[in-house]
């Protein structure tokens, strides 16, 4: 093992990964990313990999449509001979009353403003993207085409393979034990398999990310919960677009191969790192999922799983440098859609490392936004 580098990323998911690429591709040598396990084994590689850009906040519209521009173009920047495939079929995000038309209605125009295509349809134009919506449990809905769906573990392996060509070393199954500071600087990150001394530190930990934080002190203002999620059996390509509602608790897409992935959230969950599987989520899963798409009650379940949302308290991500401990970075607090913003997690990162001008202002993702809570803004359209 190196016994120091300059930066020293923790986590091999598509945080960590995008950016060691982003920070190696602006010339910053001698990087390290250290896994504990294989790289996409936390959240990146139990997701659903929904790409959206239908937020309800500025900074999420600014930060997913900024990530989108680059997925269309990652192949060709990341230099990758794989696919990551990226499928832009867009997102239906189905609207079940007064309430959430309305809301619906302001979010496009908030969309609409980042440059995001975003439409507001009736219910019987929802019908001509998704012809099998149950449409009595919907009163209209928000499309946008240019949403979609990507292989979260080919997408990783695109970054992972443009830095790993820039020089970044990664280390899998190792665990970060502990990180040495002395006079609020920090000195080394100490592993299961060795000590590298290092002045920069990520943390890119996903739902461990606030574990990290107790390492140096820090105490990041996240919890995890257990999300589950199935995968169905293939069958005959029947929907296009990620089915989504918010108040009915449901994403559902068909993926390119034929197989449905779908997933809700349980507001029962204990916080906590526990990722099992339960038998409620499949019977309420069901439940949810046939009542608004009905061809789905003869479709056979293949495998369900469970893994960490990493939550903020305003459900927007936290991409921050800390006042008390120059040289630690945070990139946590993905509230359930850190994939898709990970593009703009490692440009961000890497400016903020790189002391270079950011790419969006800063002040709504950092640390410093908690101690003021009239300024937060919460995101509403979660799932
Ligand atoms: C069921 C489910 C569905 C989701 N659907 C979507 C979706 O459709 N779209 C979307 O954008 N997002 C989705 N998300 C959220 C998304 O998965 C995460 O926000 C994103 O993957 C976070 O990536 P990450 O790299 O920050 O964290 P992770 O992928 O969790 O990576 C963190 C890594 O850090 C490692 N690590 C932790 N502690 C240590 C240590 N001490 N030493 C070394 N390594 C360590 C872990 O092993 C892990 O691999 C979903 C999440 C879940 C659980």
């Amino acid at each position: 093992m190196k016994r120091s580098a300059e930066v020293v990323i923790i986590g091999g998911g598509i945080s960590g990964c995008s950016i060691a690429y982003h920070l190696a591709a602006k010339g910053v040598k001698d990087i390290v990313v250290i896994e504990k396990a294989y790289l996409t084994s936390g959240a990146t590689g139990r997701c659903g990999a929904g790409v959206r850009q239908q937020w309800g906040t500025p900074m999420n519209c600014d930060l997913a449509k900024r990530s989108v521009d680059f997925f269309e173009h990652a192949t060709e920047i990341l230099q990758y001979d794989g696919d990551i495939q990226f499928k832009q079929e867009g997102y239906l995000v189905v609207a079940s009353s007064k309430e959430e038309d309305a809301l619906f209605k302001e979010n496009a125009a908030l969309q609409n403003k980042y440059g995001i295509p975003t439409q507001h349809l009736s219910k019987e134009d929802a019908l001509k993207i998704v012809p099998y919506l149950n449409i009595d449990e919907v009163t209209s809905a928000n499309f946008c085409p240019t949403d979609g769906h990507l292989n979260p573990f080919t997408t990783t392996d695109a970054f992972y393979h443009a830095a790993k060509r820039l020089g970044v070393t990664f280390y899998t199954y190792t665990t970060v034990l502990d990180i040495e500071t002395k006079h609020q600087r920090i000195e080394a990150v100490v592993t299961d398999k060795g000590t590298i001394a290092t002045r920069t530190v990520v943390n890119a930990a996903g739902g461990w990310a606030q574990v990290i934080g107790q390492m140096v002190g820090v105490d990041i203002p996240v919890y995890s919960e257990n999300h589950e999620i199935l995968v169905t059996e293939p069958v005959e390509r029947m929907l296009s677009p990620m089915v989504i509602s918010f108040s009915k608790n449901i994403y559902c897409q068909q993926t390119p191969h034929g197989p449905f992935i779908m997933g809700r959230s349980d507001p029962n969950m204990p916080k906590g790192l526990s990722m099992h599987s339960t038998w409620g989520f499949l019977e309420a899963m069901a439940k949810t999922a046939t009542s608004l798409l009905p061809p789905l009650k003869d479709i056979r379940v293949l495998r369900q799983w469970g893994g960490l949302y990493n939550m903020s308290p305003d459900h927007q991500p936290i991409l921050s440098g800390v006042d008390t401990l120059p040289g630690f970075y945070i990139a946590c607090g993905f509230s359930g859609h850190g994939f898709m913003l990970a593009p703009m997690t490692g440009i961000l990162i890497s400016e903020m490392i790189l002391n270079e001008t950011p790419t969006v202002p800063l002040e709504p993702l950092s640390m410093e936004r908690f101690k003021h809570p009239h300024r937060i803004v919460k995101e509403k359209s979660v799932v």
